[in-house]
């Protein structure tokens, strides 16, 4: 079976090889993979599926590889949870969080579009894999070309988060730390791109990377007896991920394993950096690129590339697209941390304050299915919350001065409280 066409220009819908290329040569728009639906609805099936392999390989009939996978062979198939103690502060029965921030091998959402990058670049014959990253995606891309033997350079922004950049250094790949946001960056490495026969996996291979997104879907529609859920809620930088989440609910549907979807999804941005929710507000239809000011830099991208289809999918779906302060990000973070045990990075606030902040304007009924997308792991942006989490209590290593500790201490009082 073919299962991939081709690429297709997702604007003039020109048909393009499956190479390593990006953007239509007639109308700049970007590529996507165009794939046949005929064959796949042939072989494909709920009881194949959930014989597959516990990754996101299970869907493999709908990822772009022609052969077997190479890279990623663990990635996906993250824990769902059904969140009661967040869903009763806010109102719902049936809130889940999709917990990414324990995927395989760097404890991001990253690891899936870089195992299906990946795999694809070793197909097309690529030795020196690369990317331009606001810092979970880099992490990424060098653990998984350290595992698969493939020379690698990973371009930064210079500020970012010490446990990101530790988090690249310790794969020894070539790490490019640039002094400047990551638009510039970005713009950077499109040069590079040009001189440099490498697979870019957010550039030249963007097609095929940004197609690993989907399986957040397939998975939410898995764990959910296949049905796609009410609404869901999905954090927004360059807006890829939002509209895969929506592409992998109606490929579903479209193969029969699903009823029909009618999901809202809701994007979430940090104030600091909202250009795809002004869009929306102001119901705009391009985007007005922001210079980024937020702790949520993971998300800090300025002039997201996939900021218009976004804007596009939410409100084609009857979702919105809202922004969150610095100070509600950190509260997010504690909230998601106190209520279900989850520690997870910035964006992860971004996404819980969203949440709230949808469920207190009474977006949601009680009773509607809610999933929000955890995509990061908070033990890499420890810097954002430190100065929120308090000290541990110093004491000497004895009782007395144990009890003392206690007395001075709020414990006391809430152990009489029970
Ligand atoms: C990259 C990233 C996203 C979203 O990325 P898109 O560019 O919108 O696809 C969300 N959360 C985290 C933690 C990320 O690293």
């Amino acid at each position: 079976m073919n299962k991939m066409k081709g690429l297709v220009c997702k604007e003039c819908k020109k048909a393009y090889p499956a190479e390593a290329i990006h953007v239509c040569e007639f109308c700049f728009g970007p590529l996507e993979v165009a794939y046949n639906y005929d064959a796949i609805r042939s072989v494909i099936s709920k009881e194949k599926i959930q014989q597959g392999p516990k990754s996101l390989w299970r869907y493999k009939d709908l990822l772009p590889i022609e052969g077997e996978p190479t890279a990623g062979l663990n990635a996906g198939f993250t824990p769902m949870i059904h969140a009661k103690n967040l869903g009763r502060i806010l109102g719902l029965d049936r809130l889940y969080l999709k917990n990414d921030t324990v995927n395989c091998l760097t404890l991001s959402f990253k690891d899936r579009v870089v195992a299906v990058a990946l795999t694809r670049a070793k197909e097309l014959g690529f030795d020196t894999v690369a990317c331009a990253s606001t810092g979970n995606l880099a992490n990424s891309v060098s653990a998984h070309a350290a595992e698969s033997g493939l020379r690698c350079f990973v371009f930064i922004p210079s500020d970012l988060e010490a446990g990101k950049i530790l988090g690249n250094l310790v794969y020894k790949p070539n790490v490019v730390a640039v002094e400047g946001n990551y638009d510039d960056v970005n713009r950077l490495c499109s040069e590079v791109a040009g001189e440099y026969p490498w697979a870019f996996v957010n550039i030249n291979i963007r097609p095929y990377y940004s197609e690993g997104s989907k399986t957040l879907a397939y998975e939410t529609m898995e764990y959910l007896d296949w049905q796609a859920p009410d609404h869901v809620v999905v954090p927004i930088a360059s807006g890829s991920l939002l509209t895969k989440i929506y592409k992998g609910f109606h490929e579903f549907e479209s193969l029969g394993l699903v009823g029909p979807v009618v999901t809202k999804i809701h994007g979430a941005q940090a104030e600091g950096c909202s250009p795809v929710a002004e869009a929306f507000k102001e119901k705009r239809d391009f985007i007005k690129p922001v210079k980024p000011k937020t702790i949520a830099k993971s998300l800090a991208i300025g002039n997201p590339a996939d900021g218009f289809y976004a804007v596009k999918v939410a409100r084609e779906s009857g979702g919105l697209i809202e922004s969150v302060s610095d100070e509600a990000v950190v509260q997010g973070m504690m909230l998601l941390a106190q209520k279900e045990g989850i520690f997870a990075e910035t964006a992860g606030g971004v996404t819980i304050a969203v949440l709230k902040k949808l469920a207190e304007q009474g977006v949601f009924k009680r009773d509607e299915s809610v999933v929000a997308y955890i995509t990061g792991n908070g033990l890499k942006t420890q810097e954002a919350i430190a100065p929120s989490v308090g000290a541990p209590w110093l004491i000497q290593p004895s009782l007395m001065s144990f009890q003392e500790a206690l007395k001075k201490s709020d414990a006391l009082k809430e152990e009489g409280d029970r």
